[in-house]
């Protein structure tokens, strides 16, 4: 763990294994902290504050620029790294990195540009300015999917505010945490300023960055179930929440679509990270006109997607992140398969060697997918891409639109104004129009409904750490 500018054990002594998702390899130990270790990050970064918040904008911007720079260099060992420990392709992880690194420069070039305003009055002896100032300590909670980026995205804007950090990373990979903090340690950020605690059980650290008084902010990624509860124990507290959660994309193949390459874009983007992507696509409504082209192409896609080991060339689909992982989606695909879905690809674990030391589930492709089946529904975090027909492009939206999660979707249409519509109507924070991959470290990511509240990325991004405070000067 890294508590006042120390590494340290926990309290306890103990500690906890970190295993290769595809061979179940034990790769490294870390400290199993608990509740004395997150108070004590908590304290260390409560005293921090008052320094890093004084410190200049310039200075904290040259800090991430040089974060930045060290990130860049280190590119391909944390993408080594991140291949043995999560276990996606390294092609993908290397894909990470870069986007995990443009959170540190875009957050430096930000830094600079938090500013507050000159406010007109009704009185003509009284001036009103505004000031936006760093809410104080964040508690961060990150998950497994995307190790390194989740902190990037989370710290750069942070630290720009002027904010102390106190992280707990997921307790599948705190080894590319690590990573990550060596990196700010490296650039210079000052101890105490960044913390991190790791633990096997998490639950007792979520309660310290609820309850203690000294964190202003939550900030978390992760499911639905866990950002709700962790939320609604941060806001009992009036404490500052941001949470991005769980999805359920919808991917609307229009009848105006190009249909071959809807299904390109599908199967590029479906596969992503082994499908565990709160993004992914969980549902693809594909008009009938559009079906066979669409299916045809997919089947030959999907068909080519190799899975296997992160580490061999040409691997597209790396292991899940564990046993219970595959268990979800085999319990998916049989209960869609039971209701009449045809697995067209795929549609079972693989147990062969060399899949049987580690959690790999074949690339999937499911047709006939209908409402009556658990997949429709619930968030499915594995390489399983599920097809659903449709005929009334008026119903389209509302289909779509029919879920309790709100963050991505999809549109292919070549036509602009069944896309501008599509735009409009979606329920969701991102939207692709032709486009799978709507995210930039500089544009606003996060969900509506129980996908989350907050943006991260762009200048609502470091608007989540900052307060506004008015001041009334009476002349
Ligand atoms: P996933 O299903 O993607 O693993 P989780 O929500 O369980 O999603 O995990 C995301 C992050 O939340 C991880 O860092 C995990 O350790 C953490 N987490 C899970 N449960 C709790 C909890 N009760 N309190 C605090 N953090 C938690």
């Amino acid at each position: 763990m890294f508590i006042n500018g120390e590494w340290t054990a926990a309290v306890s002594g103990k500690e906890f294994e970190v295993t290769d998702p595809a061979t179940g390899d034990v790769i490294g130990t870390m400290p199993d902290g608990s509740t004395a270790d997150a108070e004590q990050a908590v304290e260390a970064a409560a005293a921090a504050f008052g320094s890093w918040s004084s410190t200049t904008a310039h200075h904290r911007a040259d800090l991430l620029y040089k974060a930045w720079q060290l990130m860049t260099e280190r590119a391909e060992d944390l993408a080594q790294l991140m291949t043995r420990e999560q276990g996606k392709p390294l092609k993908a992880s290397r894909a990470e990195v870069k986007y995990a690194s443009d959170f540190l420069r875009y957050y430096a070039e930000e830094a600079t540009r938090v500013r507050g305003e000159w406010l007109p009055s009704a009185r003509p002896d009284q001036r009103f300015l505004s000031l936006r100032q760093p809410v104080g300590v964040v508690a961060a909670v990150t998950p497994w999917n995307y190790p390194i980026s989740m902190l990037t995205r989370k710290m750069g804007p942070a630290l720009a505010a002027g904010c102390t950090i106190v992280l707990k990373p997921a307790e599948a990979t705190p080894l590319c945490a690590k990573a990550v903090y060596q990196v700010f340690i490296d650039a210079g950020v000052p101890g105490g300023v960044i913390n991190m605690v790791t633990a096997l059980d998490p639950k007792p650290i979520g309660e310290v960055f609820t309850s203690h008084p000294k964190v202003r902010k939550l900030t978390f990624t992760g499911s639905t179930a866990v950002g709700k509860k962790l939320a609604g124990a941060a806001a009992a507290n009036l404490k500052r929440v941001s949470v991005e959660l769980g999805g359920h994309a919808p991917f609307i193949v229009f009848p105006d679509a190009d249909p071959v390459r809807a299904a390109k874009g599908a199967a590029a983007l479906k596969f992503l990270n082994s499908g565990q992507a709160c993004i992914s696509p969980n549902r693809m409504y594909v008009h009938e006109d559009a079906a066979e082209a669409f299916v045809d192409t997919m089947t030959e896609r999907v068909g080519r997607v190799k899975a296997g080991n992160g580490f061999d060339d040409g691997v597209g689909v790396g292991p899940l992140v564990n046993e219970a992982a595959v268990a979800k989606v085999a319990a998916q695909v049989d209960d869609a398969v039971a209701k009449g879905a045809t697995a067209a690809v795929g549609g079972a674990r693989l147990t062969e060697a060399p899949f049987d030391a580690g959690h790999f589930f074949a690339p999937t492709l499911l047709t006939g997918v209908d409402d009556s089946m658990t997949i429709y529904r619930e968030e499915t975090f594995g390489p399983v891409a599920p097809v659903i027909t449709y005929s009334d492009v008026d119903q389209v939206l509302e289909l779509a639109n029919d879920t309790n999660y709100g963050l991505a979707a999809y549109v292919y249409s070549q036509n602009i104004s069944t896309a501008m519509r599509a735009f409009e109507g979606l329920r969701f924070g991102i939207i692709g129009i032709n486009d799978v991959n709507p995210t930039s470290a500089g544009a606003p990511f996060g969900g509506m409904g129980d996908s989350g509240l907050g943006r991260e990325g762009g200048s609502e991004g470091i608007a989540e750490y900052l307060e506004t405070k008015l001041g009334g000067f009476a002349l």
